[in-house]
């Protein structure tokens, strides 16, 4: 022990609990609560001050059983805006087609909310402390060094200037895009084959959907990737562009500007939006954020919700891939401090488990703005129920229910067909161009002519 340490401890500032949460987002929020209800001292440590602005506002319906299990479903439902589905724009009259929730296959529930995130972010991590967590503010860890298996010291600092340092037994890190133990241990891996970032604003003054479609989230497609339309209470819509980063780097002028114009790329979407108004002005972008981490976690460590890794928003995963995979991560840390000999396996089966869910979503994202799948939400077909089964992913349903998982793979399977036979009728056109050109070279006839 330094001489620094032994005055810190002298001066008491090495606090000892059971676990330690770096991040009070909804997956720090998440395992707080449920380690503190379990009996463990929990000292969470939250760099900024709730509530604080984030983005990532729409919710899925499997969200609602966490809330339920976690004990606030009422409190999401009274800040929410009532989500029934997606909609997704159609070559049909009215513009759009919706997955609506009600359909979906499985016992996922029928709807979802979309939620101001500082009111939500905020009201979970209240939820925290109320649970027992000791749920601080404006504690930032800036350092961590681990021991033993059962020992991390975390070095805090407080935006008031103090510092201390935390000894805990277990570390759940949930301090989202920072990734802050992800980083420490370069665990940290760029997605090699998805890359994207946003721009994005609120307005007021949208045009909603009408009826019983108001709340839906819609989803629109652009030359150079896909938009968002998301009601938030007191009649806000927060509008936003996914896109590669290549094409967010040439904005020059006003990034205001960039937005607007970026917006415009989608006439349907612009009508919806030409008589609003940007709030405040304000317009945010965000960088690629499309990563994982080699591992999830280790003795007397695990990474929950972006910590540990995080792809694409389109189909609004995020937030419930964060609550549910902390509330998992919850169960096993508690058990690993009862049974350490079972850390190793169920740390093991905790991964799986999260990469498998993340990628039947990614099967969906790498491929949503591809010819083939574009296509394939555009023109839904309920035949051997695919479409109710997409509407299950939709709705965060692709864990445990075999009726859906099953649907899911035979719509690869649709895919991959479907993806043949665009591919047969390109290779023929394609065939049928070189041997025009090659007509007017020569001034002959094609093949394909005198078949
Ligand atoms: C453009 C975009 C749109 C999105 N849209 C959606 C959507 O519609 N629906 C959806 O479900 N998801 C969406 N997401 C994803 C969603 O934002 C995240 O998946 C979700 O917030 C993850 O929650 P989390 O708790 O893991 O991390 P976060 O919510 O990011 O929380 C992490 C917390 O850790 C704190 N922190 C960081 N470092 C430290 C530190 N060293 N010490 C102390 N505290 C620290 C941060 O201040 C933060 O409060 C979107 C993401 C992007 C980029």
């Amino acid at each position: 022990m330094t001489e620094r340490e032994r005055e810190r401890e002298r001066d008491g500032v090495v606090e000892s609990c059971d676990v330690a949460v770096i991040g009070g987002g909804p997956a720090g929020s998440t395992a707080a609560a449920l380690l503190a209800r379990r009996g463990h001292r929990v000292i969470a440590l939250e760099k900024a001050r709730h509530p604080r602005f984030h983005i990532g506002e729409s919710l899925l319906p499997m969200n609602l059983p966490v809330f339920e299990r976690l004990g606030v479903l009422e409190k999401v439902r009274a800040l929410g805006v009532y989500k029934p589905g997606a909609d997704f724009e159609a070559d049909n009259e009215r513009g759009y087609n919706t997955y609506a929730f009600a359909r979906a296959l499985g016992d996922s529930p029928p709807h979802a909310y979309q939620v101001w995130r500082q009111d939500f972010d905020k009201m979970l991590y209240d939820h925290a402390r109320e649970s027992g967590a000791e749920a601080r503010e404006g504690h930032e860890v800036v350092r961590v060094e681990q021991r033993h298996a059962r020992e991390t010291r975390l070095d805090v600092r407080t935006d008031d200037g103090r510092e201390y340092a935390v000894q805990a037994r277990y570390v759940v890190d949930a301090s989202g895009r920072d990734a802050f133990l992800a980083c420490r241990r370069k665990l940290r891996r760029k997605n090699a084959e998805h890359q994207s970032a946003a721009i994005f604003g609120h307005f007021r003054g949208a045009q909603a959907r009408p009826g019983e479609d108001a709340g839906n989230i819609s989803i629109y497609s652009f030359a150079h990737g896909w938009m968002w339309m998301i009601p938030l209470p007191g009649g806000v819509m927060s509008v936003g562009a996914v896109c590669r980063p290549d094409y967010l780097k040439q904005r020059k002028g006003r990034t205001v500007d960039f937005l607007l114009e970026t917006l415009e790329g989608n006439p349907a979407l612009w009508r919806r939006l030409r008589q609003a108004e940007l709030i405040d002005g304000e317009v945010r972008v965000t960088g690629n954020y499309s990563y994982d981490s080699s591992r999830m976690g280790g003795p007397g460590w695990v990474l929950v919700g972006d910590a540990f890794a995080f792809l694409d928003p389109v189909f609004s995963s995020g937030v419930y891939l964060a609550m549910s995979g902390a509330e998992r991560a919850a169960e096993v840390v508690d058990q690993a401090l009862r049974e350490p000999r079972r850390e190793a396996a169920l740390l093991r089966r905790l991964e799986k488990r999260q990469r498998t869910g993340m990628a039947r979503f990614a099967f969906f994202i790498y491929r949503f703005n591809g010819p083939v799948m574009q296509w394939m939400f555009r023109h839904p077909r309920n035949t051997w129920q695919l479409e109710q089964g997409v509407i299950s992913m939709l709705a965060g349903d692709l864990f445990d229910t075999p009726r859906v998982l099953w649907r899911l793979r035979l719509f690869k399977l649709v895919y991959a067909l479907s993806g043949l036979r665009d591919w047969r009728r390109w290779r023929t056109e394609h065939r049928y161009r070189l041997a025009q050109a090659r007509i007017r070279f020569t001034g002959g006839t094609t093949p394909l002519d005198q078949e």
